[in-house]
């Protein structure tokens, strides 16, 4: 038979996706579910986008494009990520790739040597401790933890997990799963850890645009940083475009010529009519936008104050994304049990926070990229599972 190369079995997947599937699994026997597992917008694409993708399909931009990107992309990212984040970004900077994740994987791959340490955040977006293994590095988790009604990471646990065989340090603000924002403070103090250091900073900025009241700050516009950055970002969750696997990272130009080598080696390119609907969603799409983030903010406030009345529930204010994260343990239950029982009895999905790491353990996230009905109906389900408990 055929037999699997060691490295292979090194990789890990999204339990959001199992969940998923066992999820529509009850439902096709016939039970009711509400979908709080899944990290997608539930908006469709603004029609602008779409129309820019059939004109651009007609028009024949339907061969291989540079492996890093069209022009007209990557000028019109360096100008939009730029002034959002306050820093200067030229297009040589700007590497377009199908999707988030293959910026994430690359850096790793150009970067990172076996045996390297790489610093993540715990809990933490599975695929980031799924893929430094891969590469044959060594995982190192700091937690992030409960601070001021916020997530945050843990200051103290970080410079005890910086050493000699440090690489690279994986960010998330705002964060998958716990919705939290590194305040401005905590920033300029992972920065004064890191300054006089030869580590690479990975910063996942994919929740950029979803936020609530202050907008998250990259550590890129901190002095000295921005030569030791790649920023992650993209369309998928911006501008409901989870599925057209449009994504980019902004990167120190000697990088650049790398990230293009594993491009021709692995996809060629992003397929320029994907391409061509980016340019229009910078454009076009920030209405939409707009209205999505707010809406957002109405039902993390219906989500967070029926958590936070249920009884054995304590739930920080998310100040990104679309994700809450109750600790969960004055429940009785464990998570993982918690989980199990709220979708099999109640037929509510949501994660296991330990899914994302071990200090995930204790609480639970719920996405809130579903209606304001679904929500409310997900929070009477809740409750029932937890009052008839015996
Ligand atoms: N980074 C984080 C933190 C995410 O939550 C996700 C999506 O779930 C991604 C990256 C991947 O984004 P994409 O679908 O554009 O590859």
């Amino acid at each position: 038979g055929i037999q699997l190369a060691d490295r292979v079995k090194l990789l890990e997947t999204e339990s959001a996706f199992e969940v998923l599937e066992k999820a529509n699994r009850l439902q096709a026997q016939g039970m009711e579910v509400v979908h709080l597992e899944i990290g997608e917008p539930d908006f469709s694409t603004d029609s602008s986008v779409l129309q820019a993708a059939a004109r651009a399909l007609e028009e024949g931009h339907t061969k291989y494009g540079p492996p890093v990107g069209l022009p007209a992309l990557r000028q019109a990212i360096a100008g939009h990520a730029g002034a959002r984040r306050g820093i200067e970004v030229l297009s040589e900077q700007v590497v377009v790739t199908p999707g988030a994740k293959p910026i994430l994987f690359f850096a790793m791959q150009a970067c990172v040597n076996p045996g390297d340490e790489v610093i993540l955040p715990d809990p933490g977006f599975p695929i980031y401790q799924s893929v430094i293994r891969y590469c044959g590095a060594v995982p190192k988790h700091v937690p992030i933890i409960e601070k001021d009604d916020n997530f945050t990471m843990d200051l103290d646990a970080l410079e005890a997990a910086i050493t000699p065989r440090t690489r690279a340090i994986i960010l998330n603000s705002p964060h998958n799963p716990t919705g939290g924002i590194i305040p401005q403070e905590d920033m300029a103090a992972i920065v004064s850890l890191l300054q006089d250091k030869n580590i690479l900073v990975i910063s996942d900025e994919i929740y950029s645009d979803i936020y609530y009241d202050e907008p998250p700050i990259t550590i890129a516009s901190f002095p000295g940083m921005r030569e030791k950055t790649i920023i992650i970002d993209g369309f998928s969750k911006s501008y409901a475009m989870t599925g057209w696997r449009l994504g980019y990272g902004i990167m120190p130009k000697m990088l650049v010529e790398q990230f293009s080598k594993l491009a021709v080696n692995v996809h060629s390119c992003t397929p320029p009519f994907v391409q061509l609907a980016g340019v229009e969603a910078l454009k076009e799409g920030q209405a939409s936008l707009e209205r999505m983030v707010k809406e957002f903010k109405e039902r993390r406030d219906i989500l967070v104050e029926g958590l936070r009345n249920i009884n054995g529930f304590r739930c920080p204010t998310p100040k990104g994304a679309f994700y809450a994260f109750p600790n969960i343990e004055g429940t009785g239950f464990d998570s993982k049990t918690l989980a199990n029982k709220l979708l099999e009895e109640g037929g509510v999905a949501a994660l296991n926070g330990s899914s994302f790491g071990e200090a995930g353990n204790g609480y639970l996230r719920f996405s809130y990229a579903n209606s304001q009905e679904n929500i409310t109906k997900a929070l009477e389900k809740i409750d029932a599972v937890l009052s008839s408990k015996k």
